[in-house]
């Protein structure tokens, strides 16, 4: 049988964070991905933004983890020449109720320590982009925007210079745990003997997760899905910075978000759904998307919106439940050495990447 130190279940921004940290900290790495390409599952389906850090629970990982993981991912993307900008984001009340709402919004994110929202008349926020209405708004200088498959190939290439390695289509199908060594076993029944196994497997962490003999099922999360689908806006872009509603209950609105080449999109929407496969994106959900995006952009043209594509949140709570925080267990939490497992791994994870490997780093240093 063969034996490794490290092996990493899942070649996503997250999986790929961590194998980098644990290479950099000197250990054996090897990170195994079922498909045959590195990022094709959510780490490519997201809106690629830089977030602030400003909605999330005071004190919870995604806040922590989030406005960690943004200051190290535009210090790492400028070091390292990966595509990004520091677009900044407009947060907008289009009605005189909402707009308490922003205050509100700003100190909750001075709570996470985001410190740098300005909130703005409906004059000021109209000189920086011309075709916004809204009756006040904040801005976030802190938030932007990154090129995901940079980025990615960027941690890849930093885990390969530090001896790690990259083993495409290798699908994990389950694992032993004892006390000396977790055995995973590949689809086609390849065994391989680890010290440290990291569990960043994404939509389907918990589904692999309970066929980790050795690990109690109470330590697994229920896995749901929630899909988000995208319209792109034909023709030139009306903003230069993002643009987001007032958040309302279940979700954060439907936003305009850009991506480096200018291109604008909207979404995404909140669809729960069964499977994690699901992310054909249905036409019909683009038409209740005006009469929102008109709040803020009244010159949207009819018939602008055009179906783009669909990710799918890895959710570890239900439609009526609270969300729940990342979940990030190391042995102390589920009692299998050497193992720790990433559920729930949703927005702002692409953000939060850089400080999840950091903190999957020290969890394993500490035993
Ligand atoms: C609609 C949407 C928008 C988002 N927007 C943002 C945003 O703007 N900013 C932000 O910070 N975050 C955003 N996120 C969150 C971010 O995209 C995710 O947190 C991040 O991509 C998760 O990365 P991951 O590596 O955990 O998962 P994934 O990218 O899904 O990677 C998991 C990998 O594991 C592999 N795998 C699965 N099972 C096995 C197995 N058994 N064996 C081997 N390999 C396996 C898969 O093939 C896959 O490559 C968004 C998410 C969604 C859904």
């Amino acid at each position: 049988m063969d034996e490794l130190d490290c092996a990493v279940i899942g070649g996503g921004v997250v999986g790929l964070a961590v194998a980098r940290a644990l290479a950099l900290a000197g250990r054996e790495v090897v990170v195994l991905e079922a498909e045959g390409a590195i990022g094709t599952g959510t780490s490519s389906r997201n809106s690629e933004v830089i977030h602030a850090g400003i909605y999330y629970p005071q004190g919870s990982l995604k806040a922590r983890l989030c406005v960690e993981g943004k200051q190290a991912l535009y210090d790492y993307a400028g070091q390292r020449g990966v595509p990004h900008q520091r677009c900044g984001k407009l947060i907008v009340a289009t009605s005189a109720e909402q707009v308490a709402q922003l205050e509100i919004i700003r100190a909750k994110a001075a709570a996470n320590g985001v410190g740098d929202l300005v909130l703005l008349t409906a004059q000021q926020a109209v000189a920086m982009e011309p075709q916004l209405h809204c009756v006040a708004a904040l801005h976030s200088p802190s938030t932007g925007i990154v090129d995901s498959h940079a980025l990615m190939l960027s941690l890849l290439g930093d885990l390969e210079n530090a001896g790690g390695m990259l083993a495409l289509k290798s699908p994990i199908a389950r694992a032993e745990c004892g006390q000396d060594a977790i055995v995973l076993v590949a689809e086609d029944g390849t065994a391989l003997r680890c010290n440290t196994v990291v569990n960043a497997a994404g939509l389907l962490g918990p589904d692999l997760a309970r066929r980790f003999e050795g690990l109690p099922a109470e330590a697994v999360p229920t896995a749901y899905f929630a899909k988000g689908s995208y319209f792109t806006l034909s023709g030139r872009a009306p903003f230069s910075r993002l643009v987001y509603p007032v958040p309302e209950p279940g979700g954060l609105g439907v936003h305009l978000t850009i991506d480096l080449g200018g291109q604008a999109k909207f979404g995404p929407d909140v669809q729960w759904v069964a499977s994690a496969d699901d992310l054909v994106v249905d036409p019909a959900r683009g038409n209740g998307f005006y009469a929102e995006v008109r709040k803020y952009w009244p010159a949207l043209p009819e018939g602008a919106l055009i179906p783009g594509y669909a990710g799918m949140r890895p959710k570890i709570s239900g439609p009526d439940e609270p969300a729940r925080d990342f979940m990030i267990d190391g042995p102390e939490s589920h009692g299998v050495r050497g193992l720790v497992n990433l559920f729930g791994i949703e927005s702002p994870g692409l953000t939060s990447s850089l400080a999840i490997g950091r903190y999957v780093e020290r969890l394993l240093a500490a035993g």
